[in-house]
């Protein structure tokens, strides 16, 4: 077996990449590996590694603001990638594809909890239609590279997820490591966190080494070689709070207090509530409040080292 992880250099790879044993049955790549958007680059990658199973986790993926202002790119990136990565599968014959969604792909308004049959009934949110409509296209090729093949070409669909190693980047980061990064650079000052929107909506957050256990059991699982060969696979955290709540966590973290700027408009959907796949029934969870203190205590360091935290701006063509 050789799997080869796309994106292992983010949030969700690295933390896979934690809990696997350091021997060649893994490799991880990041875009300095290979250029995804690229077919020459990412048939050169199939063709020096030669694996046997993908993880394909790598993805143009940004917060709320990011995603508004950039629709077009993302998914035009997201679309090549994942067009390169799967027909490289099929190419090379890998017998197991394991590709990563998100919850954000479902229609905005779909009945609650968000159920994988509803994923193309109706239109995204308009503020990242561009990531969601390539990711939607990532399930049906999936579904079609399945059925020609005979192979797994699972997707997995987690929600928002968090931990040491994630984008920290002012502009672009997801809420909760925005909140962190904001709340470290308040507390220097000796400021209160400014949170933007109402604080109201409700979000979950998974812990990204719980989302790699997840995704490695996924990927261990040899029960749906034919009959599932193309499964949809939600994975999220049972406990659901508001970003007021996580808001005021973090800045708990910080010795700080919390105040929202009450402005509704940077509030994205009211609530995307999900429940992990039935298989994950007695999973056991980080806690939000230990998970969120590993979280703070890996970016202090990485921080005042100067050197591993992801600050950077995006670069988009
Ligand atoms: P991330 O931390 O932003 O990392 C993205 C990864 O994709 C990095 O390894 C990056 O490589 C790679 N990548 C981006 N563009 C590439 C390109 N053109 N060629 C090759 N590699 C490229 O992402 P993540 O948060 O771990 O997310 C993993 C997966 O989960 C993604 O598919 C994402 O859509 C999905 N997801 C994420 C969340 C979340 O809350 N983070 C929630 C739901 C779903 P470099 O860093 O080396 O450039």
């Amino acid at each position: 077996m050789r799997v080869l992880v796309t994106g292992g250099t983010g949030l969700l790879g690295s933390a896979i990449r934690q809990e696997v044993a350091p021997d060649d049955t893994f490799v991880f790549v990041g875009s300095k590996d290979a250029d995804l958007t690229c077919w020459d680059q990412t048939r050169a990658l199939f063709q020096k590694e030669r694996p046997t199973h993908v993880l394909h986790l790598a993805a143009r993926v940004g917060g709320l603001f990011a995603n508004q202002n950039n629709n077009r790119q993302f998914f035009v990136e997201n679309m090549s990638i994942n067009v390169n990565v799967l027909e490289a599968c099929r190419q090379f014959g890998v017998v197991k594809v394991v590709s990563c969604l998100s919850t954000c792909v479902f229609p905005d308004g779909a009945p609650l909890p968000l159920d994988p049959a509803h994923v193309h009934a109706g239109p995204p949110h308009p503020s990242n239609q561009g990531y969601s409509y390539a990711k939607r296209m990532l399930e049906v090729m999936s579904r079609l590279y399945a059925a020609e093949t005979g192979n797994p070409y699972v997707c997995v669909i987690p929600t928002n997820m968090y931990g040491p190693r994630d984008n920290f980047n002012l502009e672009n980061a997801h809420v909760l490591p925005a909140l962190v990064h904001r709340a470290h650079l308040a507390a220097a000052r000796g400021e209160p966190l400014r949170i933007r929107g109402t604080g109201q909506p409700l979000r979950q957050f998974l812990y990204a080494p719980d989302a790699a256990r997840m995704v490695l059991d996924v990927l261990f699982d040899t029960a749906d070689a034919a009959a599932d060969a193309a499964a949809d696979v939600v994975l999220s955290n049972p406990l659901e709070v508001s970003v007021a709540h996580v808001g005021n966590l973090v800045a708990k973290e910080y010795g700080i207090d919390a105040v929202l700027d009450g402005d509704p408009a940077a509030d994205g959907q009211r609530s995307k509530t999900s429940r992990s796949a039935d298989r994950f029934r007695d999973f056991a969870y980080t806690p939000l409040e230990s998970g969120l203190q590993k979280t703070v205590e890996w970016f202090r360091n990485a921080y005042s080292a100067g050197g591993d935290v992801r600050l950077h701006a995006f670069t988009l063509n």
